[in-house]
């Protein structure tokens, strides 16, 4: 078997789903593609030197307006790995059910090798390639940071289309991911790795699917190997590890691989990452050829890094029977069929991984509301609150019953929620009800064998109804 593109990957894998549906062959087809893709080379002077730079923005599906999807900065972004990543989006936001089509961008360009008033240059000029062309704008095209890009350069995307577009109020939901002083969200840094932690505490909700991938019991005490340790692998595995007790045995990232079988302190490492720029000299055993590591005996792998890092060569040494896809197409169409064969599950990156898109949804909602999740009721629920339990204090005194609240329910039934908890509920509930939505398909056919067809299954079917109410 030979290995195909990404994009190839990607679009193998819906046709299977897409096999299995009622849908004509032209539908199936317009779905599947790319609707347009945008190349855009412009050149900004840096150090004496005018430079130029290549830039993506792929439109995927226009079924809902505006659509959605990060902006890479990596040197091997190119047009089949956008084109591919904007479909992942489509399918992605119609399974959490965000009112996105799919889009995504990205540039060539190593960020680590620009000084930061330099990356500032290149941004705000590649944004205002796209501003003119309407591939950023808030009621049609909302990009998000994704590997390589974070808060700092969609300040500068959100800033640059407000000094184009001085009386659009709606400004500031242009793009997503914004830090919080200029119109970003709580939770919305986490939320990538949060949602992983809510995919797997879903997953390990129910029994069926726990036994489906030979394991017992819950989360607490499982074996987990998280490949790359950026923003998505840092918060699965800290929130894994600290809240839900995980034991992270190994990271790999870019110098080679750490191993503790007793469990990786994940805030210590991040910093000593930051400090060192690897883990070599972290207590631990360190292995130079990372990869191999990934091979290792775990529960759960969690790679978060990037695409095709399990492929036809390595995937029948997977040892790992439940695969978690943080990243968007770690695993390769051959790579999953061979995993499948062994019995491995593995939970899809279009839904796994649909937390950062689900709470930027929420940040674009924000924007356009013009107020703070939580403004106006928190208080009013307090006082609520505090009605009760000073009702049932007085109860309780009159009657002499003498009972007293604990101050752990009084501390946490007084608090009233505030945009963070409401954030996190709203992804809570987004992520239990995709998965819920997946494995009732999964279950309910004989003829869909894993939980990505099924996935896409759900998915294109949202895409299908969609495009059929437009009338196409
Ligand atoms: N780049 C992220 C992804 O691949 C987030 C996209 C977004 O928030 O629009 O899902």
């Amino acid at each position: 078997m030979k290995e195909i593109s990404f994009r190839e990957s990607v679009n193998l894998m819906v046709t299977k789903a897409m096999s299995l549906m009622d849908l004509s062959p032209g539908l199936q087809e317009k779905i599947r593609v790319c609707n347009s893709t945008y190349t855009v080379r412009f050149g900004v002077k840096l150090r004496g030197e005018i430079h130029t730079f290549t830039g993506y923005r792929s439109v995927h599906s226009e079924h809902m307006e505006p659509v959605k999807g990060g902006i890479r900065y990596a040197l091997n972004v190119n047009q089949d790995e956008v084109e591919a990543l904007a479909g992942l989006m489509s399918y992605k936001c119609a399974l959490v059910e965000t009112p996105f089509g799919g889009s995504k961008g990205g540039l060539c360009i190593d960020p680590n090798a620009w000084e930061p008033d330099e990356l500032e240059r290149i941004t705000r000029r590649f944004a205002y390639e796209l501003i003119k062309r309407d591939l950023v704008n808030p009621s049609q095209n909302v990009p998000a940071p994704d590997m390589g890009t974070g808060e700092r350069e969609m300040a500068w995307i959100a800033d640059q289309y407000k000094r184009m577009n001085t009386t659009d109020i709606n400004g500031a939901a242009c793009v997503t991911g914004k830090p919080v002083s200029a119109g970003g969200i709580h939770g919305r840094t986490e939320a990538t790795g949060r949602g992983v932690q809510y995919a797997l505490q879903e997953f390990f909700r129910h029994p069926e699917d726990i036994e489906m991938a030979k394991l017992v019991g819950t989360l607490k005490g499982k074996r987990i190997i998280v490949q790359g340790l950026g923003n998505v692998g840092y918060h699965a595995a800290k929130f894994l590890s600290e809240q839900d007790g995980s034991i992270i045995t190994a990271v790999l990232e870019r110098d080679g691989a750490i191993i503790d079988d007793d469990g990786l302190n994940i805030e210590e490492l991040k910093a000593y990452i930051a400090k060192n720029g690897g883990v070599k000299g972290f207590k631990g055993t360190y292995v130079e050829d990372g990869a191999s590591v990934l091979e290792k005996d775990c529960d759960i792998l969690i790679p978060a890094a990037m695409e095709g890092v399990i492929h036809l060569k390595n995937a029948d040494r997977i040892s790992a029977n439940l695969i978690i896809e943080a990243a968007n197409g770690p695993v390769t169409a051959g790579a999953d069929e061979i995993l499948r064969d062994k019995g491995v599950v593995i939970i899809p990156d279009m839904y796994a991984n649909a937390g950062g898109v689900t709470v930027s949804y929420f940040e674009w909602v924000k924007n356009l509301s013009h107020i703070r999740f939580g403004r106006m009721q928190r208080r009013a629920e307090e006082m609520r609150a505090n009605l009760l339990v000073e009702e049932l204090q007085n109860l309780s005194n009159d009657n002499g019953l003498n009972w007293t609240l604990s101050d752990n329910f009084r501390n946490l039934y007084l608090k009233g929620e505030g945009e963070l908890e409401l954030v996190r509920s709203g992804l809570d509930d987004t992520m239990r009800t995709a998965y819920q939505a997946i494995r009732e398909v999964y279950h309910a056919r004989d003829d869909v064998d894993s939980l990505r067809t099924a996935a896409f299954i759900v998915s294109v079917g949202r895409i299908a109804t969609s495009y059929q109410t437009k009338g196409l």
